[in-house]
């Protein structure tokens, strides 16, 4: 623990330990800045570490060994007889891996020298002398932090529709992770990243899912051939889709829940199942945290930034879920972290580009996207070139067993350059790296096509689909 007392006067003050405010703390303390992270909860990883990406990763990860063990005699793995699900076990190793990480955590806080403070913190208006104070309260005491500049990253928490509580029938992302058993069905209200990741898992646990979104597609913020393959594929893993949904009533039944909704012809429509679990976004945590104290300015809860990261209330900065006009991703807080300390460092930092923001949802299958779509290419008036290969036409997908999807370019028709990559489709989230990447050095299909991939790799797939915007895919 870094020496510290009532007097310190720290460079800056870190609220909230999630992704993107411990990732703020360690960069900061790396360009040797004196470092103070608050968080109101006991272990350090907010969301993203216990009730958001890595859970669900985890389960992702069982689910899709236990769709692999369905199919064992095709790998000609024979003699395994009946396999069945230790769902106990699964919530077991889910909950290590998150341990394994709060502690990784404490080590870094550790080795970067960083005063972990715990309590909840609020902010108590502009600096006096350069000094901002934070009041903190932890098991009913007060006590305060001072520092030279404050970093916001207090996170969000699941949005409920109006008049619903989180309980053991109406699940949220919170308690949707420690049911004792995989439930016999499951309504998702809302189809994005986390209610399709949600379906996907259950469904291969043998759920009978039925997915209720509003918008005319799921995953709405993809590109919509995008949309249309999930919808394809999970329709053929036997998940029942009902786009155009509007979920009018919520109600607990003996034994589980009806849901009653409008459907896209506006027929009302009632669906029972064990449970429902409510996806429809997220709320930014920017309310009881002093903002009213400052000049910090809002939009719809959300906190206004410039590009590097600083609100109006000089000397305090926002990032991470609660920042304005930003997904909600932890990669995305974390880069905004980043920035925030590079610029109170005075060191040079590049600004988080919308467009160049990965956005995975963990599916099976898979989607990989950064960049525009090929609606908002055309919108924003660019001549547009799109190639798109199917995965069916590459050798490694058929090793791995995984035809379904497709790699989609959206380039610019004049010099070429590649404005948007959709994938959908095996390890699209990790394929989409080398689109960000190519995307951050403004690449030409032209450069791409004639960047050697391996073979045989899915990468490949992103090499025949760069010809495709020519007309010139090898393997199809
Ligand atoms: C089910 C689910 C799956 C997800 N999967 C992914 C994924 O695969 N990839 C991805 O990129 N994103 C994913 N996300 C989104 C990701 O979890 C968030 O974008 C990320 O956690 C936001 O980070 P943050 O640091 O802004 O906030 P949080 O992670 O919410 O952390 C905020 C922290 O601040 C603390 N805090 C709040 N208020 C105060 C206060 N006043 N004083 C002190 N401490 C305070 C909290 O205790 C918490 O520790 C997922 C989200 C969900 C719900």
């Amino acid at each position: 623990m870094p020496e510290t007392n009532a007097d310190t006067i720290y460079d800056v003050a870190v609220i909230g330990g999630g992704p993107a405010g411990y990732t703020a703390a360690i960069r900061g303390a790396e360009y040797g800045l004196k470092v103070a992270l608050i968080d109101a909860s006991p272990r350090l990883g907010g969301t993203c570490l216990h009730v958001g990406c890595i859970p669900t990763k985890a389960l992702l990860f069982n689910a899709e060994i236990w769709d692999h063990l369905k199919h064992a005699e095709e790998y000609g793995i024979a003699g395994i007889g009946t396999p069945s699900l230790d769902w106990s076990a699964v919530l077991k190793r889910k909950d290590s891996i998150i341990t394994r990480h709060v502690k990784g955590l404490e080590f870094l806080m550790k080795k970067n020298k960083i005063a972990v403070i715990p309590g909840y913190a609020k902010l108590t208006g502009a600096a006096k002398d350069g000094v901002h104070t934070v009041d903190v309260t932890a098991s009913g005491a007060s006590s305060q932090v001072k520092a030279k500049n404050v970093i916001l990253a207090s996170g969000s928490e699941a949005k409920l529709l109006p008049g619903l509580k989180a309980d053991d029938r109406i699940l949220t992302n919170i308690e949707i992770l420690s049911m004792t058993q995989p439930p016999k069905s499951l309504v998702i209200i809302g189809a994005g990243a986390v209610g399709a990741e949600f379906g996907s898992i259950f469904r291969s646990f043998g759920t009978e899912v039925t997915i209720l979104e509003f918008l005319p597609r799921v995953v709405p913020v993809e590109d919509e051939e995008i949309s249309k393959e999930l919808t394809r594929v999970f329709k053929k893993r036997g998940i029942d889709i009902n786009t155009g949904a509007k979920v009018e009533k919520v109600e607990k039944t003996e034994s589980g829940v009806k849901v009653t909704f409008t459907d896209a012809n506006g027929k009302p429509q009632v669906k029972e199942a064990e449970k429902v679990l409510v996806a429809v976004g997220r709320a930014p945590l920017t309310v009881n945290v002093g903002v009213e104290k400052t000049r910090i300015e809002l939009d719809r809860g959300f906190v206004k930034v410039n590009e590097a990261q600083e609100t109006a209330e000089p000397g305090i900065f926002a990032i991470g879920d609660i920042v304005a006009g930003l997904p909600q991703l932890a990669h995305v807080g974390a880069m905004c972290g980043m920035v925030a300390v590079a610029k109170i460092a005075g060191r040079n930092f590049r600004p988080v580009r919308r467009d160049r923001i990965p956005g995975c949802t963990y599916t099976e299958p898979q989607i990989g996207s950064a960049g525009l779509t090929e609606a908002q290419a055309k919108e924003k008036g660019d001549e547009v070139k799109v190639g798109k290969f199917p995965f069916a036409g590459n050798s490694k997908a058929t090793i791995v067993g995984s035809h379904d999807g497709f790699v989609k370019i959206v380039s610019d028709a004049k010099y070429g350059e590649i404005l948007g990559v959709h994938i959908i489709g095996p390890q699209a989230t990790e394929l989409i790296a080398e689109a960000v990447a190519v995307m951050e050095l403004e690449g030409t299909v032209e450069e791409m096509m004639f960047t050697i991939h391996a073979h045989p790799t899915l990468s490949e797939a992103m090499l025949d689909a760069y010809g495709a915007v020519e007309g010139m895919a090898i393997n199809a």
